[in-house]
């Protein structure tokens, strides 16, 4: 098992820029502000969406772009440490007009219409995302 212990010493609330990557605009609200953990959450809309599905037996994403305007009914996720760099990793569900929703792993592209998020900062030694040999993912602390 890999942990950290953690102090949440305050909350940013963001709102983000129009027509910007989602995923790329959370990353750099954080590393604007100095942020390496986070907890991340965001509500809003999007003009796409791309989400992806891990194939347990394959080790890979399958990913699916929805080119279709949608709410971030939610999103929910954290920031740490990938090769020194910061990471974003976020799941999200995204409804449709008739309240259909489609939901997993946050991937680009997906195009921000407008979007608030709140970064629970966290301070203490940053957790470090490693390849995996059992899940083929980067996770935290890597192969355990
Ligand atoms: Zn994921």
């Amino acid at each position: 098992m890999t942990h950290g212990e953690f102090k949440s010493p305050r909350t940013y609330m963001v709102r983000l820029p129009h027509g910007a990557d989602l995923i790329e605009a959370i990353e750099s609200a954080c590393r604007d502000r100095d942020v390496q953990m986070a907890g991340i959450m965001a509500i809003g809309a999007v003009r796409r969406a791309t989400i992806a599905f891990y194939d347990l037996d394959e080790k890979e994403y399958r990913q699916r772009t929805f080119d279709e305007p949608l709410e971030i009914a939610s999103l929910v996720g954290n920031t740490s440490l990938r090769d020194g760099e910061l990471m974003l990793h976020a799941h999200a569900s995204f409804s449709r007009e008739n309240g259909e929703v489609v939901a997993g792993h946050l991937a680009s592209p997906t195009e921000i219409f407008a979007t608030e998020v709140r970064i629970d900062v966290l301070h203490g030694k940053p957790l470090e995302r490693a390849l995996d040999d059992v899940t083929g993912l980067t996770l935290w602390g890597g192969t355990l």
